[in-house]
């Protein structure tokens, strides 16, 4: 496999608790079996804010919950080749997609922050603002998994998805073997 030329991947957390990110590093000793393969552009594991080339493979975690992670996934979109959704949240919204539920209130998005800073049961906030900085990027009105915003090319399943699925899908694609997941590694019970 290290014969292969390196390939350049890239990584960002949009809506997402990090775990994802967490999770591949739980690839554990076969991280460095995958630097032989790679070469890591704009991620947070590289501290790189802004792409340096053109990439072959680019990693979400996370859905889009306000107006930087959708400038951030469309950057994604066009600077990879192939984008890859890793984890619930970015496939389907996840957990920061619950507040989508809140559609009883005619202020869907108001309410939810007012619960989140003020009224809510455990909530001692002697201000009774919510935070408007206007350096806070724009909430979305509802949280987006990344195929809403851009095209998605492959979807990585779990939360967080397994070290194991993670590495076997990107030495598979990056030695051009990939043909889906194993079952095994999609069952979650
Ligand atoms: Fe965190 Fe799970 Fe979402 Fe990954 S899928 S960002 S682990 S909540």
């Amino acid at each position: 496999m290290s014969e292969l030329p390196k390939a350049r991947i890239a990584t960002a957390s949009l809506a997402g608790c990090f775990g994802c990110h967490m999770a591949i590093l739980d690839i554990d000793e076969r991280l460095i079996e995958l630097m032989k393969l790679v070469d890591v552009d704009r991620s947070p594991l590289t501290d790189k804010k802004r792409f340096t080339e053109r990439c072959d493979i680019g990693i979400i975690e996370g859905g889009c919950c306000n107006e930087e992670n959708v400038h951030v996934l469309q950057d994604f979109r066009r600077n990879c080749d192939v984008l890859i959704a890793l984890g619930q949240c970015a496939i389907m919204g996840g957990l920061p997609a619950m507040r989508n539920a809140i559609m009883h209130s005619d202020a869907p998005l108001r309410e939810c922050l007012d619960e989140a800073y003020i009224t809510g049961r455990y909530i001692r906030n002697t201000t009774h603002n919510v935070p408007n900085d206007p350096a806070l990027p724009l909430l979305l009105d509802e949280v987006y998994p990344c195929s809403q915003v851009v095209e998605i090319d492959y979807q990585i399943p779990g939360c967080a998805p397994s070290g194991d699925i993670i590495f076997d899908t990107l030495a598979k694609l990056l030695t051009g073997k990939f043909r889906g997941f194993e079952p095994e590694m999609i069952k979650f019970d």
